[in-house]
This record gives C-alpha cells, structure tokens and sequence, in this order.
C-alpha cells in the first residue's frame, strides 16, 4: 500500500502515500474526543482529507472498519529498543514492529544503550535507524548525565539542537538522585522546552531491593523495596521543578502516595506530568509469589491499593499517560532465580489490551480517554508534532483501527519482539490491533505487521 520513500528522508513527500485510502464505517474518535459511529475518513497523500458519513470516492482503497474504533495512533514515551549495545535483547527494527503491532506511530527510545545516548552522535544514530526500520517515529530520549553515571551533565544543548531534536532527557534505569544535578537539568532544558523524565528511585532506600516493601515480602523473604523510596524522589523533584519553573515528567509512577504527591503538586500549578505503566495497571505483588522473574520489574508490582490509586489517577488525569516501559530482556536474563534475574518486561504488545481492561472494562475511561492517555497526553509531553492529534480534516493520518470486540491470547513467541519477556503469556486480553497508519501507509494490517525490515 502506497510508496516507501526509497532515500528514507523525514520530510520526503513520498514517505507518506500517494494512494488514496477510505476507511468506512468506523466508530472514530473526532476531534471533539466522542466516539462518533459509522463516520467515514478519506485519507490522501498521508493526511486525512475528508470525515464524512458517507464518502464516495473511486480512486480510492477501502477497509472496512464496521465495529472497529479508528483512533489516533499511540505515543510511547517510555520505551527501550536496546540498540544499540543489546541487540540481543530488541533492534529499532524488532522494536519498531512490537510498536506497530500494539497500535503505536511513534516511541521515545531510552537513553540506557551501549554507548549511552549522552551526545548528539548517539541519539542521531538511534534515530537514523528508526527511519531506517520505517514503521514507527522513534525519537530518542537523551541521558541526563554522562554514561548515566549521575555526576555531570550530559550535552543537553547539543542533543536538542541535533537532526534527532531531543526534548526528553533521562537516566532512566536510574534516578538522577544528586539535587544539584538535578537541579542544573531542571533549568537547563528550559532553554528548548525540554522536560527531565525522572526515574525515582532514591538508592540508598532500595539498595539490593527485590520487590514490594510490604508483609508480603516478609513472607518470601525478598529484601523490601518501599514506596517512600519512589515517593521522597518525586516529593523532592517536584519542589525543585517549582523552584526553577521548569518542567518535571515523573516515570512509571507506582504508588498511592505518589499519586498524592502529583495531584497536589498539580492543584498548587506545578508543571508535572507522570506516566503509569500497564503493568502496574493490573498487575500486583501477588504476582511475586509465584517466585517466576518475569514479575521481576523496576519499580516493583505494588499491592491492590497501590493499583486501585493508579487507576484512579489516571482516570482523572492526576496521572497524564500511560506508557509501556516496554523492556525486553532474553530467556537466560529471565529464567533463572528470582534474585539474579534482571528486571523489566515486555510491554508495546500488550499495552492497549491492559489498558482496556484495566480502565475501560472497569467504566474508568472510555476510548476518547483511552485515545487522550495514551496518545494525546503523551505526544504533548514529548514536544512531538504530528502525533497524538484528532482524527480530523488535515492532520497526519496517523491512526490505529482496534477491534473492541475481539480477546486476543498473549503468545509469546507469536510476538514480534525479539525477546519473549512477556508478563500476560496465555492470558486473553480484551481487544485486537487490526491496523496502523503511518502517515497514511499501513504498517499493520488484518493483525500483521507490513513493511518490516527483514530481520535475522
Ligand atoms: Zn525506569
């Protein structure tokens, strides 16, 4: 369907399509945020041109989207493609086709690679090779400090002003835990709207730490990992972007507390955003005592009040987005005992059916907020022009058609994913992704991937 740009340019007008597609009979999320039923949308040369109930148009390839939501394609802002440095674990190319998969146009890529992606060199690379695998906008997050090593700063400036245009920065896998450091990045990415996305997680407090800090921990005799850790972090980061009135995004948000922190922190005007992952949508400690690592996660699966607290947030919006922290990790890193396993798990695949039946199953949001937290909220937060927009006449037709009505079975070796890491293995989530457009060209169609790199 439509042209591949052969000289893999952004800007390229080829790079979109030049063929015309009518998607009909969908129930579309407008640019009012409703779900509109049975509205048509025309889309050429990578925009959508025309809604309409009805829209004859001859040149035109058609998919049948009756029962189907068409909404706006999904933003990660927290993903790990691995590359370069662990392309045994995930590639940009085995990354980029997980993103598709799971309904999403565009990723920030984090910065925790091999070099780490503290200079305007690394981040261009990564983001060379997200035009190179061609399915999904990757756009690469830049390391805080140097070698995320905590002690200086990384070029923020030269990252930002790259081909890459970095606006997010973090050490992500690690907290930026020295105050002045962080401080210092505060201010400085306020010269080109940037944010620091902190991982809190204040060390001291989670040195050896292998899961909840809870009685249930006691129990299994895994060292404690407390939500105050998380919490004193955000606590302490959220005064610091208010000292300097700058921009603070709070990653993978895991406690009740810190929910509090964030809405009042929001109430007081603070310019905090925050991100929940899926995982800590459903997923509790409970989990852990099967003793099976691949509940193994940064932060760690918290208890049911936790959960409940997260999903409240988000709900009203406390909680801005969802994003996947999607980390793959191979068998050797997982299948082994639960104090040397590495942490993480898998998420881009999976996302969108957690998240349906976390929060819309549950009557928490409906798919106009489901299209808001995981598109809408997350592109704004990353600065990102052309994603996370209305379905409406003009905008780039970046769009996901999702089948509301279809369980899908977790698989994990049916992923695309290179690893397999994969929380929710025969577990049957609610919905099915049938297609992804990039710029109007398919990149998943009836369920598969189109247009992948080839990769061995
Ligand atoms: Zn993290």
């Amino acid at each position: 369907m439509g042209w591949r740009c052969a000289w893999r340019c952004c800007t390229c007008w080829l790079e979109g399509t030049v063929s015309r597609l009518l998607i009909k009979h969908g129930r579309v999320v407008d640019p009012t945020q409703r779900l509109d039923e049975g509205l048509w949308v025309l889309v050429v040369d990578g925009k959508v041109a025309r809604l309409a109930e009805r829209i004859d148009d001859r040149d035109a390839e058609v998919l049948d989207a009756t029962g189907l939501v068409v909404a706006p394609g999904f933003v990660d802002v927290h993903t790990h493609l691995r590359e370069p440095g662990f392309e045994y674990k995930e590639t940009v190319a085995t990354g980029s086709a997980a993103a598709v998969a799971g309904g999403f146009t565009a990723v920030f890529a984090m910065a925790n690679t091999d070099p780490v992606a503290d200079t305007a060199g690394t981040v261009e690379q990564v983001w060379r090779l997200g035009h190179e695998a061609g399915l999904v906008d990757v756009q690469p997050v830049g390391a805080v400090t140097i070698g995320l090593g905590g002690q200086q700063l990384a070029e923020l400036g030269a990252m930002a002003t790259s081909a890459a245009q970095v606006r997010v920065f973090s050490d992500d896998g690690r907290c930026v835990h020295d105050a002045v450091i962080m401080r210092r990045a505060l201010e400085y990415v306020k010269a080109f709207d940037g944010v620091v996305a902190q991982h809190a997680q204040e060390p001291r407090l989670t040195e050896d730490a292998q899961m909840n800090e809870s009685a249930l921990s006691g129990v299994l005799g895994l060292r404690g990992w407390p939500a105050v850790a998380e919490e004193a972090i955000i606590a302490r980061d959220v005064l610091l972007a208010e000292h300097v009135g700058s921009r603070l995004h709070v990653c993978h948000v895991s406690t009740a507390g810190s929910v509090d922190i964030i809405r009042a922190a929001k109430a007081r005007g603070v310019d905090v955003t925050a991100e929940v992952t899926p995982h800590h949508l459903l997923l509790t400690e409970e989990n852990v005592a099967s003793y099976d690592p691949v509940f193994k996660v940064n932060p760690p699966l918290r208890g049911v009040a936790d959960v409940e607290a997260l999903r409240a947030g988000l709900a009203d919006g406390t909680i801005d987005a969802v994003a996947t922290d999607h980390a793959p990790h191979p068998v050797e890193d997982k299948d082994c005992e639960w104090s040397a396993a590495s942490m993480g798990m898998l998420g881009l695949e999976t996302a969108l059916g957690v998240v349906v039946e976390a929060m819309v199953e549950t009557g928490l949001l409906d798919w106009a907020g489901v299209a808001d937290r995981m598109s809408v909220r997350p592109a704004r937060i990353g600065r990102l022009d052309g994603h996370g927009r209305p379905v409406a006449v003009g905008e780039p037709a970046n769009l996901v058609l999702v089948d509301p009505a279809r369980p899908t079975t977790v698989d994990p070796h049916a992923l695309q994913s290179r690893s397999h890491n994969t929380p929710y293995a025969g577990r049957t989530l609610p919905v099915t992704v049938v297609a992804t457009f990039l710029r109007g060209r398919a990149t998943v169609l009836g369920g598969a991937v189109v247009g992948a790199a080839v990769d061995a």
